[in-house]
Protein backbone atom coordinates (compact mmCIF):
# COMPACT_ATOMS: atom_id res chain seq x y z
CA UNK A 1 0.00 0.00 0.00
CA UNK A 2 1.88 3.27 -0.75
CA UNK A 3 -1.58 5.31 -0.80
CA UNK A 4 -0.39 9.12 0.53
CA UNK A 5 -2.88 10.54 3.48
CA UNK A 6 -3.45 14.54 2.96
CA UNK A 7 -3.74 17.31 5.46
CA UNK A 8 -5.05 20.21 5.63
CA UNK A 9 -2.94 23.43 6.71
CA UNK A 10 -5.26 22.80 10.01
CA UNK A 11 -3.92 19.17 10.42
CA UNK A 12 -7.70 17.83 9.03
CA UNK A 13 -7.68 15.02 6.87
CA UNK A 14 -8.35 16.13 3.88
CA UNK A 15 -8.14 12.97 1.18
CA UNK A 16 -6.11 9.98 0.09
CA UNK A 17 -4.11 10.16 -2.63
CA UNK A 18 -1.19 8.52 -4.77
CA UNK A 19 2.38 8.87 -3.81
CA UNK A 20 3.57 10.02 -7.16
CA UNK A 21 0.48 13.07 -6.12
CA UNK A 22 2.15 13.51 -2.53
CA UNK A 23 5.47 14.01 -4.26
CA UNK A 24 4.38 16.28 -6.84
CA UNK A 25 2.62 18.35 -4.49
CA UNK A 26 5.98 17.84 -2.10
CA UNK A 27 8.61 19.27 -4.65
CA UNK A 28 6.29 22.25 -5.63
CA UNK A 29 6.53 23.05 -2.07
CA UNK A 30 2.56 23.07 -1.65
CA UNK A 31 2.77 20.44 0.97
CA UNK A 32 5.45 19.25 3.25
CA UNK A 33 6.12 15.78 4.62
CA UNK A 34 4.57 14.83 8.09
CA UNK A 35 5.31 11.10 8.34
CA UNK A 36 7.88 8.87 6.00
CA UNK A 37 7.49 5.17 5.20
CA UNK A 38 10.49 3.11 6.25
CA UNK A 39 10.59 2.62 2.36
CA UNK A 40 13.19 4.33 0.19
CA UNK A 41 11.97 6.53 -3.34
CA UNK A 42 13.73 4.98 -5.60
CA UNK A 43 15.75 7.42 -7.93
CA UNK A 44 19.04 8.29 -9.14
CA UNK A 45 19.03 11.72 -8.56
CA UNK A 46 17.19 12.02 -4.89
CA UNK A 47 16.93 10.24 -2.08
CA UNK A 48 13.56 10.12 0.11
CA UNK A 49 11.48 8.33 2.13
CA UNK A 50 8.31 7.03 0.43
CA UNK A 51 5.57 9.59 2.10
CA UNK A 52 2.97 8.19 4.20
CA UNK A 53 1.50 11.82 5.89
CA UNK A 54 1.62 14.92 3.77
CA UNK A 55 0.24 18.46 4.70
CA UNK A 56 -0.74 21.14 2.40
CA UNK A 57 0.52 24.08 3.14
CA UNK A 58 -1.83 26.44 2.18
CA UNK A 59 -5.41 26.16 3.53
CA UNK A 60 -7.84 23.85 0.98
CA UNK A 61 -11.65 25.39 1.41
CA UNK A 62 -14.09 22.84 1.17
CA UNK A 63 -18.02 24.03 0.98
CA UNK A 64 -20.01 22.22 3.58
CA UNK A 65 -21.73 20.19 0.66
CA UNK A 66 -25.31 18.76 0.83
CA UNK A 67 -25.34 14.79 0.31
CA UNK A 68 -26.66 13.86 -3.10
CA UNK A 69 -29.35 11.26 -3.19
CA UNK A 70 -27.85 8.71 -5.12
CA UNK A 71 -27.21 4.78 -5.05
CA UNK A 72 -23.64 5.27 -4.28
CA UNK A 73 -24.36 7.55 -1.39
CA UNK A 74 -26.79 5.22 -0.13
CA UNK A 75 -24.84 2.37 -0.04
CA UNK A 76 -22.26 4.38 1.58
CA UNK A 77 -24.91 5.42 4.26
CA UNK A 78 -25.70 2.16 5.07
CA UNK A 79 -22.01 0.98 4.84
CA UNK A 80 -22.61 -1.35 2.69
CA UNK A 81 -24.77 -3.69 5.11
CA UNK A 82 -27.63 -4.81 3.94
CA UNK A 83 -30.45 -3.61 5.97
CA UNK A 84 -32.55 -6.49 6.33
CA UNK A 85 -30.04 -8.96 7.08
CA UNK A 86 -26.91 -7.70 7.79
CA UNK A 87 -24.45 -8.72 4.84
CA UNK A 88 -22.26 -7.05 4.21
CA UNK A 89 -20.39 -6.42 0.92
CA UNK A 90 -18.92 -4.07 -1.70
CA UNK A 91 -20.67 -5.84 -5.17
CA UNK A 92 -23.90 -7.09 -5.53
CA UNK A 93 -25.33 -4.62 -3.20
CA UNK A 94 -28.94 -3.55 -4.70
CA UNK A 95 -30.98 -0.20 -3.28
CA UNK A 96 -34.37 -1.30 -2.16
CA UNK A 97 -37.15 1.00 -1.86
CA UNK A 98 -38.73 0.08 1.42
CA UNK A 99 -42.39 0.83 0.56
CA UNK A 100 -42.26 -0.38 -3.38
CA UNK A 101 -42.04 2.56 -5.67
CA UNK A 102 -45.11 0.25 -7.64
CA UNK A 103 -47.32 1.26 -4.05
CA UNK A 104 -46.36 5.05 -4.19
CA UNK A 105 -43.32 4.66 -2.85
CA UNK A 106 -40.84 7.65 -3.09
CA UNK A 107 -37.15 7.74 -4.16
CA UNK A 108 -35.92 9.19 -0.89
CA UNK A 109 -33.29 8.67 1.80
CA UNK A 110 -36.41 7.79 4.22
CA UNK A 111 -37.64 5.15 1.60
CA UNK A 112 -34.26 3.87 0.55
CA UNK A 113 -31.84 1.30 1.85
CA UNK A 114 -29.03 -0.87 0.97
CA UNK A 115 -30.47 -4.42 0.36
CA UNK A 116 -28.54 -7.70 -0.65
CA UNK A 117 -29.63 -9.07 -3.76
CA UNK A 118 -31.69 -12.13 -2.21
CA UNK A 119 -33.41 -9.84 0.65
CA UNK A 120 -34.52 -7.25 -2.41
CA UNK A 121 -35.96 -10.46 -3.68
CA UNK A 122 -37.06 -12.43 -1.40
CA UNK A 123 -39.54 -8.67 -0.58
CA UNK A 124 -40.24 -8.42 -4.23
CA UNK A 125 -43.42 -5.85 -4.17
CA UNK A 126 -43.92 -5.73 -0.88
CA UNK A 127 -43.62 -3.34 2.52
CA UNK A 128 -41.25 -4.77 5.24
CA UNK A 129 -44.10 -5.92 7.28
CA UNK A 130 -46.22 -7.93 4.66
CA UNK A 131 -42.53 -9.36 3.83
CA UNK A 132 -42.11 -10.05 7.78
CA UNK A 133 -39.15 -8.12 7.03
CA UNK A 134 -37.54 -5.92 9.92
CA UNK A 135 -35.20 -3.06 8.93
CA UNK A 136 -32.05 -2.94 11.18
CA UNK A 137 -32.41 0.61 11.39
CA UNK A 138 -34.59 3.58 10.26
CA UNK A 139 -32.87 5.35 7.32
CA UNK A 140 -32.51 8.44 7.64
CA UNK A 141 -31.01 11.70 5.50
CA UNK A 142 -27.07 11.32 6.71
CA UNK A 143 -25.81 14.68 8.14
CA UNK A 144 -22.58 14.09 5.40
CA UNK A 145 -20.78 11.72 3.73
CA UNK A 146 -17.03 11.14 4.75
CA UNK A 147 -14.88 11.97 2.30
CA UNK A 148 -12.26 9.90 3.14
CA UNK A 149 -13.04 6.17 3.05
CA UNK A 150 -10.73 3.61 4.12
CA UNK A 151 -10.69 -0.28 3.84
CA UNK A 152 -9.96 -0.26 8.26
CA UNK A 153 -7.43 -3.19 7.92
CA UNK A 154 -5.15 -1.39 5.74
CA UNK A 155 -5.07 1.73 7.78
CA UNK A 156 -1.22 2.42 9.07
CA UNK A 157 -1.10 3.34 12.46
CA UNK A 158 0.26 6.75 12.39
CA UNK A 159 -2.76 7.82 9.69
CA UNK A 160 -4.62 6.75 13.31
CA UNK A 161 -4.22 10.43 15.14
CA UNK A 162 -5.89 12.37 12.15
CA UNK A 163 -8.56 10.23 11.51
CA UNK A 164 -10.61 10.18 14.85
CA UNK A 165 -13.29 11.44 13.13
CA UNK A 166 -13.23 8.78 10.22
CA UNK A 167 -11.97 5.47 11.50
CA UNK A 168 -15.34 5.09 13.25
CA UNK A 169 -18.33 3.34 11.51
CA UNK A 170 -20.78 5.12 8.72
CA UNK A 171 -23.55 3.81 11.66
CA UNK A 172 -22.00 5.97 14.19
CA UNK A 173 -20.92 8.79 12.36
CA UNK A 174 -24.31 8.82 10.57
CA UNK A 175 -26.54 8.80 14.21
CA UNK A 176 -24.12 11.64 15.61
ZN1 LIG B 1 -30.00 -9.22 2.98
Amino acid sequence: MSEVLVLNSTYEALNVTTFQRAVKLLFAGKAEMLHGRDRMLASPTLAMRMPSIIRMLYYIRRPMQKVALTKKNVLIRDDHACQYCGTRGERLMTVDHVMPKSRGGESTWENLVCACMRCNNRKNNRSPQEANMTLLRKPRQPKYIPWIQIKRNTLPDEWGKFLFLYNVSIDERVEA
